[in-house]
């Protein structure tokens, strides 16, 4: 097997030569010609029960797409996974995830905090049928009951970076599937299955499409959980559109080169953040590691950054507004620097024990000079 970075240029396009185009080709249909009424009877079940065509019409979009297909094919080969359903938004494939637990009549969740806000929401909400446990990675397995469904991580945790050791997880899980959100990490730095993760969520609004203007959502998975999202999926009509699909395919083509020259930046910012006097705490798996995992879990430690200030929420709020390269705007992940306040917008609903400290700050760094990014960090700084 090739290489991450040639996998990445190339998986999902095998078949483009011998159909005399360079580029995949989008097909943008709702529905498509049926041979037969039976034959095309057929053709539904095959995929409304959550399998691959299997040469009959395609029959209608929600059932099934090309275009999409391709992308969570391409997802699917660098996650080391038999294959991807793809989804809408991130939540959208969260949501899939807590629908097909909850059908298989295991509602109760084990979930290690944090968790992205609106994850930490829809689990604490149960809106969806799920129940929840918040546990440390040591209670995991205390935690479990005979209706448990899902454990699920982030690793690298939204918004303090922190990481969980798979291994451990895993391990303390037993036979109940472990969901991972790796939409920090990316295939380029960690591959979840590979650390036993039975699915692998990414918001590929972020680092996948990579440039803030596609949304989307991923679970690389066995063949068995992409049978039973795929079947979710065509009943609750959570789709990818095809147009975002291409575009998150393409994203995968750059993302190895755009990971790593960001997370360049990142580690050069993250020491230089340390060194201010008014930031109390920098949060980065560069700097800090106590388990070890960069490099046995981890290929490097990313390009989100959290840190604190010693003066607390009017010193973040001064800061967020002071700055005139980065953004100030939630979201992260694309090429251009992001800053965001967590408790205030992407962790606004996690319950107040759970909540990010109010004078932290998340980074999300992108492909800026870092002297650039760090002259207009020191000016807000300083102002
Ligand atoms: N998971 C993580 C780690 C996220 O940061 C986000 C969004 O910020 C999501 C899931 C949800 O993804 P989306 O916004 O694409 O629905």
């Amino acid at each position: 097997m090739h290489q991450l970075d040639t996998r990445s240029v190339h998986a999902g396009r095998d078949d483009l030569t011998a159909l005399g185009v360079h580029v995949p080709p989008i097909d943008l249909s709702t529905t498509y010609p049926l041979p037969g009424v039976h034959s095309g009877g057929t053709a539904y079940d095959v995929l409304a029960n959550g399998h691959a065509p299997a040469g009959g019409s395609l029959v209608y979009q929600r059932l099934w797409n090309p275009t999409v297909a391709r992308f969570e094919d391409a997802l699917a080969e660098l996650e080391h996974t038999d294959g991807a359903v793809a989804f809408g938004s991130g939540m959208a494939a969260l949501t899939a995830c807590l629908l097909a637990t909850v059908a298989a009549g295991r509602p109760h969740v084990v979930a290690v905090r944090p968790l992205y806000g609106g994850s930490d929401h829809l689990l604490s909400t149960g809106l969806l049928g799920t129940t929840v446990t918040w546990a440390s990675v040591d209670g995991i397995a205390a935690a479990i009951r005979p209706d448990t469904g899902l454990v699920i991580v982030e690793t690298p945790a939204n918004p303090t970076v922190e990481l969980v050791d798979l291994a451990a997880v895993t391990a303390a899980a037993g036979d109940v599937p472990v969901l991972v959100d790796n939409t920090f990490a990316t295939p380029v730095l960690q591959q979840p299955a590979r650390h036993g993760a039975s699915l692998v969520l990414h918001s590929a609004t972020k680092y996948l499409g990579g440039h803030g203007d596609v949304m989307g959502g991923v679970v690389a998975a066995g063949v068995e959980w992409v049978g039973r999202l795929r079947q979710i999926r065509a009943v609750t009509g959570g789709l990818l559109h095809p147009l975002a699909a291409y575009e998150l395919h393409r994203g995968l083509q750059t993302l190895p080169v755009r990971v790593r020259a960001q997370q360049a930046t990142a580690i050069k910012l993250a020491d230089w953040l340390s060194a201010q006097p008014s930031v109390d705490r920098v949060y980065y798996p560069g700097l800090t590691d106590p388990a070890g995992l960069i490099g046995r879990q981890q290929a490097g430690p990313g390009s989100v950054i959290a840190f604190a200030l010693s003066g607390g929420f009017e010193a973040a709020s001064r800061v967020a507004a002071g700055l005139k390269l980065i953004t100030h705007a939630v979201s992260l992940g694309g090429v251009d620097t992001l800053i965001q306040h967590p408790a205030a917008l992407t962790h606004r609903l996690v319950a107040a024990e759970a909540k990010p400290g109010e004078g932290l700050l998340r980074l999300s760094i992108g492909l800026e000079d870092p002297e650039d990014l760090a002259e207009d960090l020191q000016q807000a700084l300083s102002a």
